[in-house]
């Protein structure tokens, strides 16, 4: 998307003198008209940018400082700290502390907040850019750490292959649309008996004549895993996977004293160890520079009610996120999350109505996401300058109460 901000106000504010001239570059470029003080008639996006080792005292005048650009965002707006520092910090915790507040307060506006907690403005940049725009409509109030380091270098002329799993319906037919969208070439993998929806989609992609294809794949199954990943490498003009999306998921529900053996082992074994098995063996198929996003969930985050099985194998896929990224960063691949909340799918139209609307009134935009919300932020993290990111979970969610 090449002007994601045209026709946005943007006020770039700050005590970190170097943060705010790139990160006022990094919004031009997207096309927003960016102003270095708060304007009158307010902003669509305020970002505030400050230094990570600022003593406590600071913290007192840089909130009097930039309340007045904050108070002034406007409906759908987007709020954005940027603290330049490697890691955790008085300030960095600090500014958690306040995005997690602030977004509720705004929610009811449609205004999100985030913190970036960046080495420097550059990495964050991209970052910044993407949670302004439209696309990243439904997160808000959480706190993205960026780690420093060379990202992979540019695309390559010839089209990408992206490879989704679970993509027949709801999540993962989105991402395979975003990802369309987006350029790649997209290899489909459903279990057989979701063939029509699938070859459906495919056809709605533009059919093999565009490089989409459907291939049934049961994740369990290595053989078919294999052999899926192989259909998947002869739509690449070099045989190679580009990106990998591991989407495929199912719940059983129950109490944790009264859930059978199979509830537990099919939860396990299709959203964790699958995931696993599925990404090993992609791995040696995909080149340098490639990117893996995992779906995980907010109840991988904050745990839930009757899902502790469905908990433990998304906790288990953000921690197999975190690990399998500093294993493979000497490749360049990248390794990230999205930890979707109440989305509006198949999945879900299966809780009880009463319960839904608890969850939608537990978030700060006090609505559910559509599955469109999660393909973007999946098709920013396959994005090659989302590098900074690696490793990490973005939350999708409309600002959970509850969770970290
Ligand atoms: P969905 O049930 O609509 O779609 C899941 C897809 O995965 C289906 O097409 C299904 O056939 C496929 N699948 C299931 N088992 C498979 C297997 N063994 N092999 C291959 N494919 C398989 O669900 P959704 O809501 O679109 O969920 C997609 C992902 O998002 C899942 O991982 C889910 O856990 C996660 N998620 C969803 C929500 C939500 O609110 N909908 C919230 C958090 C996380």
């Amino acid at each position: 998307m090449q002007h994601p901000l045209a026709a946005r106000r943007a006020v770039v504010v700050g005590s970190d003198d170097d943060a705010v001239v790139v990160l006022s570059d990094a919004l031009r470029t997207a096309a927003a008209a960016v102003y270095d003080t708060p304007q009158d008639a307010g902003a669509d996006i305020a970002i505030v940018a400050v230094p990570g080792d600022a003593p406590a005292d600071s913290l007192v005048a840089w909130a009097r400082q930039f309340g007045s650009a904050l108070r002034g965002v406007a409906k759908h707006g987007r709020i954005i700290v940027v603290v330049r520092a490697s890691g955790p910090t008085l300030v960095t915790d600090a500014v958690h502390g306040f995005v997690r507040s602030l977004g509720r307060e705004t929610g009811r506006s449609a205004v999100t907040v985030h913190a970036i907690v960046a080495p420097t403005p550059h990495a964050a940049a991209p970052v910044v850019v993407f949670l302004a725009s439209e696309r990243a409509a439904f997160s808000s109030g959480q706190t993205l750490m960026l780690r420093a380091g060379d990202g992979p270098s540019m695309a390559p002329a010839h089209p990408e292959v992206a490879v989704v799993t679970g993509a027949a319906r709801g999540i993962g037919a989105a991402i395979a649309r975003c990802l369309t969208d987006a350029g790649y070439r997209v290899m489909v993998a459903d279990v057989a008996s979701q063939t029509d929806a699938a070859q459906r989609l495919v056809d709605a992609l533009g059919g093999e004549a565009a490089g989409m294809m459907f291939q049934p794949c049961d994740v369990r199954d290595p053989a078919a895993v294999s052999a899926m990943l192989e259909k998947a490498r002869t739509l690449s003009p070099v045989g190679c996977i580009d990106v990998l999306v591991n989407n495929a998921g199912i719940t059983r529900d129950r109490t944790f004293g009264r859930m059978s053996d199979a509830e537990w082992s099919d939860v396990l074994d299709v959203n964790l160890a699958s995931l696993v098995n599925v990404t090993r063996a992609a791995l040696s198929r995909m080149s340098d520079g490639a990117r893996v996003v995992n779906v995980s969930s907010v109840t991988g985050l904050a745990g839930n009610f009757g899902q502790t099985n469905y908990a433990m194998a998304k906790g288990g896929v953000i921690g197999f996120t975190r690990a399998l990224a500093a294993e493979v960063e000497p490749r360049k691949i990248a390794v990230t999350a999205v930890a979707p909340g109440l989305i509006e799918t198949a999945m879900t139209a299966k809780i009880p109505l009463i319960n839904r609307e608890i969850a939608k009134q537990m978030t700060s935009l006090a609505q559910a996401g559509q599955p469109e919300d999660v393909a973007m932020a999946v098709e920013f993290l396959a994005r090659r300058e989302a590098w900074s990111l690696r490793g990490q979970t973005i939350r999708v969610d409309g600002g959970m109460f509850f969770g970290p």
